[in-house]
């Protein structure tokens, strides 16, 4: 699956920060706002890039505090792909990353397709599982061609 299927109630946020006691402040919202409209992976300083093209005032330091609140309220992960963290909009259910080392893509596997192996290790191994992270490096298709077409 590609990242792109996200749809979530903006509401989500608003309620989730408040039953908790934070305040959705502005720049919060602007973070979320921007995580869930671009439906990818992005740095803190994309997200700060992406606000500044929106002509909005937020520094760096409020963008990695709201980053913060929202990804300890989870509604937001965050996942170390490559050389930086990125984050994106929490969604129900386990996924891995397929990262590719061309252009830096990264895309979602399901956690099903993990869940033989996980099986696997809980039986085999008499080891109790309790979380598992995945980032598979490789050539995602696009540059696959792109390589095989350069002489
Ligand atoms: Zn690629
Ligand atoms: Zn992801």
């Amino acid at each position: 699956m590609l990242i792109g299927e996200m749809g979530e109630p903006a509401a989500r946020a608003g309620s989730a920060l408040r039953t908790s006691g934070y305040r959705l402040t502005r720049q919060r919202q602007l973070v979320w706002d921007t995580l869930r409209r671009t439906r990818r992976h992005l740095s803190a300083e994309q997200i700060g890039a992406a606000l500044k093209r929106q002509e909005q005032a937020v520094d760096m330091a409020t963008v990695y505090r709201s980053l913060d609140v929202l990804q300890r309220l989870g509604l937001i992960r965050s996942s170390r792909l490559g050389e930086r963290q990125y984050f994106e909009v929490a969604e129900p259910g386990e996924h891995y990353h397929l990262v590719c080392d061309n252009c830096g893509t990264a895309n979602h596997i399901e956690g099903e397709d993990l869940a033989p192996v996980l099986r696997h290790i809980t039986d085999g191994h008499r080891f109790a599982v309790r979380s598992a992270d995945l980032i598979v490096h490789g050539w995602c298709e696009k540059c696959q061609a792109k390589l095989a077409s350069t002489p």
